[in-house]
């Protein structure tokens, strides 16, 4: 394969943005890599499970194992051509071939964690697990990032993400290849901002990709990413919300994934925002903030993604049902309708049920070991639910996010 770097020769084919399905006629590649990380098939359960999910330890936690990170030094930036298959694709190699590594999660039926898991896994390539929002904050300043309407060009771009990731190297340089880095990030930007390529993205837009995949508290980023829409006085309107939450849910879209999150449109989630703030016609960030801990189906990938992180690491002192795995990996869920009940995480996401067991009995997700105290909790949950029927969970069906209202776009999120 030779590669030839295009950019910045003006370029008569656009690409196919990676979310939508009916684009005109994608080169090979684009459609390969487009049946790589869409899915290829809607997934029917009609039965969505009941979840409860435990809040606390949504803060990235370094896994450790981390992939291998340095190879090559492309300088390509923009468009890749194949010579020996005369194709033309976006995506650097590297990209094009983690893209493609994201497929095997497809079998994950449930979105918001096929998503978040997904999303975990580029943060990683990235190398975004990495870095702190101090640090974020730093280079943002040292750029003089402050207007966040203005557009940010190529050599813009490359400029800030090579200080980002020259800290980053200062700290990790066993895991940092700055080049490879930088190339990767810019692509996995342009993507989600700037479909278009126009070669240009806005400075927001910049930051919210960056922000959300930092590593950082999630009320954190919560508040960081409220302030770059919130006026001098600290308030924000709703179209103002609405470019934040546009600028978000670009992240999911581009892997194909925004159907599950209420679909592109993001004016149902501003208004349920505003509703949630008693239609005042302006809100602050502590409203804000109650509102993303509700979990808005638009945003829901976020902290799911915060969960997954976390619960890379978690060892539970239980044995699976249905594998019988023990000690339980990743993310334990508990049967609260049942004593001793537990699942791990491989059979959940795959929607294997043990006899006896329906999929509308409540589960509780845990992804830390469980405290004694959540012990006892569920224990009287699980006294209470035990002379319960199925109907009775059919007729309370209970989510672990808010949905909002959509149109037209919006598909259920166990799909
Ligand atoms: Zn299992």
């Amino acid at each position: 394969m030779t590669l030839v770097r295009l950019w910045p020769v003006r370029l008569c084919n656009t690409p196919p943005p990676l979310a939508e399905r009916s684009t005109p006629r994608p080169t090979r590649t684009a459609r390969r890599l487009h049946a790589a990380i869409s899915d290829p098939s809607p997934r029917c359960s009609r039965t969505p499970p009941r979840i409860e999910l435990t809040r606390r330890c949504a803060t990235h936690r370094d896994s450790g194992s981390l992939p291998a990170r340095s190879e090559g030094g492309f300088a390509m930036r923009e468009q890749f051509r194949n010579h020996q298959t005369q194709t033309t694709c976006w995506d650097h190699p590297k990209m094009a071939e983690l893209y493609q590594s994201l497929a095997d999660l497809n079998n994950v039926r449930f979105s918001a964690y096929r998503t978040a898991m997904k999303l975990r896994r580029l943060q990683k390539a990235l190398c975004l697990d990495l870095l702190s929002m101090p640090m974020v904050c730093e280079v943002f300043d040292q750029h003089s990032l402050k207007q966040n309407e203005q557009l940010l060009d190529i050599s813009q771009l490359i400029t800030c993400l090579t200080s980002l990731y020259q800290r980053l190297e200062q700290s990790h340089s066993n895991l940092v290849n700055v080049p490879l880095c930088v190339d990767m990030c810019l692509n996995w930007l342009l993507n989600v901002y700037d479909t278009g390529r126009t070669g240009k993205i806005r400075t927001l837009s910049f930051k919210t990709g960056i922000i959300s995949l930092c590593k950082a508290h999630l009320e954190d980023k919560y508040r960081f990413l409220f302030r770059q829409v919130a006026s001098a006085t600290g308030f924000c309107d709703q179209r103002r919300l609405g470019l934040l939450l546009h600028d978000s849910i670009q992240i999911p879209r581009q892997l194909g994934e925004v159907a599950s999150f209420g679909g592109s449109n993001i004016e149902p989630s501003v208004r349920s925002c505003f509703q949630f703030a008693n239609n005042k016609p302006e809100l602050e960030a502590a409203v804000f903030l109650d509102w993303m801990r509700l979990e808005p189906q638009s945003m829901v990938w976020l902290p799911v993604l915060h969960r997954v992180a976390a619960a890379e690491t978690a060892k539970h002192q239980a044995k699976c049902n249905i594998c019988k795995e023990c000690p339980i990996i990743g993310f334990r869920y508990r049967s609260l309708k049942h004593f001793n009940y537990d699942i791990c995480q491989s059979c959940f996401f795959s929607g294997r049920v043990a006899k006896g067991h329906k999929m509308q009995y409540p589960m509780v997700e845990y992804c830390t070991p469980t405290t004694s105290g959540e012990d006892v909790r569920d224990f009287a949950k699980v006294l209470k639910n035990k002379f319960r029927t199925k109907r009775y969970f059919a007729k309370h069906p209970r989510m672990g996010y808010l949905p909002v209202q959509t149109i037209l776009e919006g598909d259920n999120m166990e799909t």
